[in-house]
């Protein structure tokens, strides 16, 4: 607890952002975000971890195979799993096996490829699930408030080399028979991710997103640029010109809200010296200083193959799969400046004391004059083992995971505030951080928030939990590995 920040905000209002037990204890364990773009792994436990790239995948990915367990087989099932198993040994002369894997809870049979001609790394999951996904995600740390990676997001999917529509994005969630269609911008990466369970359906998707990430029209065509990031637009001869853009617009909405606005210097604080130091998504007041030149040597610099994790799941063939995508892969040469210059430096835990911080933020009028308090720390500067990981989840469900855990209650049950923010745990990125605090505090309770977060610390520090709480988080931790979904 070396470094910790905390902020006091001038006024208050806004909605709820508890999170959830379920979403927490997700957010706890899913690790694969972080696992995905490192090194690459050997290990089998890496592999369960690697499928999970981010929430919105985790939820969506294959079911839980029990069926598939071979004690109670039929044998039907006996033949699926020997067809599975055969999986493991398929081969592509454009690809190399890097590493095998089976994880049985999930009736998963996992092979690492490495695309011999790019590097690009290829996880490829076989399972019985007809609901197939593909997924590429590339680093992609900014080194300003730009919002780059943002608006690259948007962009390459407004028309790319084959498909030269304007609008792909759109016509394929009109025509397709998609389960999952979506693009996420991570402080640190970007990812794109595509599921159907017809096969011709998919095939098509895979296309159109591979030749999107890798061929967009956007890094030709400045239009794109400039109506997906922002250009200046005069609406009447009289009236001064303004500032427009579809991710401009989106990030004034999102930097007028109070919690996002505390979330966002949160993090901020913690890592002044990293890539999470800046706002990926773009600050308003800074995205009109990206050029277009800039925006298309950020595509340049990390959208390549050899800074790319590419993966596929469900019960589509393995070897289309290889072949599918060394059609794309084959045009590019390796790159080896490209994964390192992509790599996220660690943030030191350089504070010495307690850093408090306070901003300001823009209420109504009719608004309450209330505070928002959170404290937070940053956990650690170096890479942690699996039971470290485990054992922070396991003390964060124990410190916030309920409503009666420890932590969450004594803060709301304080009378200090009206609702608790902060959702513990957040393993999402490289370090892991802990944040908690409350919304709706009058100003005079604003060091009795702390003052209470940090006795609940030490009460707990001294006398531990019970085996019983102890007992009930491991399992309902157990649970949400064993069957996420
Ligand atoms: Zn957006």
């Amino acid at each position: 607890m070396a470094f910790f920040a905390y902020m006091t905000l001038s006024l208050s209002r806004g909605h709820t952002v508890a999170t959830s037990v379920r979403a927490l204890s997700l957010a706890s364990f899913s690790t694969g975000a972080r696992h995905v773009l490192g090194k690459p792994s050997a290990g089998g436990s890496s592999f369960s971890a690697a499928v999970n790239n981010g929430p919105a995948f985790y939820r969506r990915g294959f079911h839980s195979s029990s069926i598939l367990n071979s004690a109670t087989a039929s044998p039907e099932t006996s033949n699926n799993l020997e067809a599975l198993e055969k999986t493991l040994d398929v081969t592509h002369p454009a690809f190399e096996t890097i590493t095998k894997d089976i994880v049985t809870e999930y009736g998963a049979y996992c092979t690492l490829y490495r695309h011999k001609k790019s590097g690009a790394e290829l996880l490829s999951v076989a399972s019985d699930d007809d609901n197939k996904v593909f997924g590429i995600t590339f680093r992609t740390p900014p080194e300003d408030s730009t919002g780059v990676p943002h608006i690259l997001e948007h962009s390459v999917l407004c028309g790319s080399r084959k498909y030269t529509t304007k609008d792909p994005f759109v016509q394929l969630l009109q025509g397709s028979l998609q389960t999952f269609l979506n693009a996420f911008t991570y402080p640190d990466r970007t990812c794109y991710v595509v599921a159907s369970q017809n096969e011709k359906d998919f095939y098509n998707l895979v296309n159109v997103y591979a030749d999107a990430v890798f061929y967009p029209r956007a890094v030709s065509d400045s239009n794109v640029h400039a109506q997906e990031g922002w250009h200046l637009e005069l609406e009447d001869k009289s009236k001064p010109l303004t500032y427009k853009g579809v991710v401009y617009n989106e990030m004034k909405g999102v930097y007028s809200s109070p919690d996002s606005l505390m979330y966002r210097s949160a993090q901020q604080s913690l890592f002044p010296d990293n890539t999470y130091g800046v706002d990926s998504g773009g600050d308003p007041i800074v995205i009109p200083d990206l050029s277009f030149e800039q925006f298309a040597d950020f595509h340049k610099k990390f959208y390549h193959p050899a800074n790319s994790r590419i993966y596929f799941s469900g019960d589509d063939d393995v070897a289309t799969r290889l072949e599918l995508m060394d059609e794309y892969l084959s045009e590019f040469d390796a790159s080896p400046e490209s994964k390192p210059g992509s790599e996220i430096k660690w943030q030191a835990k350089k504070f010495t004391e307690p850093q408090r911080l306070q901003f300001p933020y823009p209420v109504g009028e009719d608004q309450p004059d209330t505070h928002m308090v959170m404290m937070n720390w940053l956990l650690n500067d170096s890479r942690m083992s699996l039971t470290d990981e485990l054992t922070l989840g396991i003390l964060d469900h124990l410190l916030m995971g309920t409503t009666q855990s420890i932590l969450r209650k004594t803060v709301l049950e304080s009378g200090l505030g009206a609702a608790v923010v902060g959702g513990g745990l957040s393993d999402e990125l490289l370090q892991a951080t802990f944040s908690v605090g409350l919304k709706g505090v009058d100003k005079e309770n604003v060091e009795k928030v702390e003052e209470t977060i940090v006795a609940t610390l030490k009460k707990v520090a001294e006398e531990g939990f019970s085996d019983d709480a102890i007992a009930s988080s491991m399992n309902t931790i157990e649970f949400d590995v064993r069957f996420p979904f």
